[in-house]
């Protein structure tokens, strides 16, 4: 087929929207095509969270995939999420053929490799465009998509904008203990269980006006709603946005954008940085029709000793003094500011945890109302190759060769196909309260129904429920009893001796 070459943009929206979800060049893929000649759509179509990260549609929504792809006749299909093998050979075909192309750009780091992505992926004749180094900051994004099923979550559109670095957040490798000399030798470290501190992210973002950027994606998506749409969510990632937060906001309100929210997930200590900045903002945003959401914030871990091996860097106190900000901006800004919706996030368990880190992080997360107890019980370290904290597990002797566990995904997992190290708990004692309290949490649904230790906690558990609606007070009682033997070799034991 000749003529102007067809892209069809096929971005899968999950239901959680914090999940991944790598649509944030299509904007700009979408721009660039008008500006190349191209002809482009965007489809859309709302698909549940998937922790494996390789989706399988369902077959009605695979057959309206499949109808739209055969009327549109598209030579490049471009999806930001993997499918099952058959549903893209499926895909390919129904293009007639096309090429099936995955667009790994998310973060604006990434996005000085769009004009190879383009290039190698699309566009294969020369297009002089793509050598301008000044391509993204010239571009005019586009938001012109439709949907291809009723997916509620779809009512209310979620556009990620991702502006400047990732993320700042850095110390130097030298000052912490754990760090110095170990691995290749590194002058800075970031969250040492983290793939996405500036460390691992050394590309220099192609903007030259991150702010700019930001203001053209979220004014040409307001432009772009449809009648019947709710507020916009625009996920605006990036520290620089945050730290600018007051000028971009006194930005779009006077560029006149209305009725959307705005996300932003800075670190505990630069949320406490940039109370005043939050404070002046809001009145301005609440005259917009406008709000601000936080999302994805971590304690990690409140005990001292973890948190050091994490490098994160925010300490017990500063977690509460956010909170209290938090709630107190929550109370008179209704409507206006919201914290994150799930709570603040934790690794409660790692290969190093022993029993008076839980007594610490136990104590904390009663005083803490924005920790969902059950939540963070069920999460635990995810170690991959080459991060800091596997290193530093691997010299301690704590990897293990195989794993006892079902397949796990606390949200660390952002490609198919990647695979956590497995470890091993240096305290034994802790891996019986790790069996509890994953029994204990949101992720008992995922265990088995007729997983023995389940069943050998029911006479703990009151009324039909598999778990209760707090479970830390049960969890403390069983830290108390693993204290006092900590020779207590498996959780049936453990129960045995908290009924005597
Ligand atoms: S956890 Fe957050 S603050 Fe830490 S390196 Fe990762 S992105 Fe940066």
């Amino acid at each position: 087929m000749t003529g102007p070459l067809r892209v069809l943009l096929v971005e899968l929206v999950p239901h959680e929207p914090e999940r991944v979800n790598r649509s944030q060049a299509y904007p700009a893929l979408a721009g660039l095509g008008a500006a190349l000649g191209w002809k482009t759509w965007w489809r859309v179509l709302g698909v549940r969270y998937e922790p494996t990260l390789r989706y399988a549609l369902e077959p009605r929504d695979l057959a309206r995939l499949l109808a739209e792809t055969r009327r549109l006749k598209p030579r490049v299909i471009v999806i930001n999420e993997r499918l099952r093998r058959e549903q893209r050979a499926a895909l390919a075909r129904a293009g007639a053929p096309a090429r099936v192309v995955y667009c790994p750009l998310e973060s604006a780091e990434d996005f000085a490799g769009l004009p190879d992505f383009v290039r190698r992926a699309l566009q294969r004749t020369r297009a002089p465009l793509l050598d301008d180094p000044r391509l993204l900051d010239r571009l005019r994004p586009r938001f012109r998509r439709a949907r291809l099923n009723r997916a509620p979550w779809l009512s209310r559109p979620f556009v990620r904008v991702p502006a400047g670095a990732y993320c700042s957040y850095r110390t130097r490798t030298a000052d912490n203990p754990h760090y110095r000399g170990l691995g290749p030798p590194a002058e800075f470290l970031s969250c040492s269980f983290c793939g996405s501190g500036p460390s691992a992210r050394p590309r220099r973002p192609p903007l030259s006006d991150p702010q700019a950027f930001v203001r053209r994606h979220v004014e040409a998506a307001c432009r772009a709603r449809r009648a019947g749409d709710g507020p916009i969510r625009f996920e605006l990632s990036g520290s620089e946005s945050w730290r600018r937060l007051e000028t971009l906001v006194a930005a779009l309100t006077r560029g006149g954008v209305r009725d959307a929210e705005l996300l932003f997930m800075p670190r505990v200590d630069e949320l406490l940085a940039a109370r005043a900045a939050v404070e002046r903002s809001l009145p301005r945003l609440a005259g917009a029709g406008l709000a601000l959401r936080l999302y994805g914030m971590g304690v990690e871990n409140f005990s001292p000793a973890e948190n050091l091996r994490f490098n994160k860097g925010v300490s017990a106190e500063q977690v509460h003094a956010a909170v209290a900000i938090m709630t107190d901006m929550q109370t008179r800004w209704p409507g206006t500011f919201h914290p994150p919706p799930g709570g603040l996030s934790m690794i409660l368990f790692t290969p190093w945890t022993a029993p008076e880190d839980l007594r610490i992080n136990a104590e904390n997360i009663e005083r803490c109302p924005m920790i969902d107890r059950s939540f963070a019980l069920s999460r635990r370290l995810q170690l991959f190759p080459g991060r800091p904290i596997a290193l530093l597990a691997e010299r301690d002797g704590l990897l293990a060769t195989g794993r006892d566990d079902h397949f796990y995904n606390a949200g660390c997992m952002t490609e198919a196909g990647q695979d956590e190290l497995p470890w091993r708990f240096r305290h034994p004692e802790v891996a019986v309260l790790w069996r509890l309290a994953r029994r204990l949490s949101c992720d008992a649904e995922r265990l088995p129904s007729a997983d023995p230790e389940t069943r050998a906690l029911r006479p703990f558990l009151s009324g039909p429920s598999r778990r209760p609606p707090d479970p830390l007070p049960l969890f403390r009682r069983a830290l108390e009893t693993i204290t006092r033997h900590p020779t207590t070799g498996s959780l049936f034991a453990l129960l045995e001796r908290m009924r005597s």
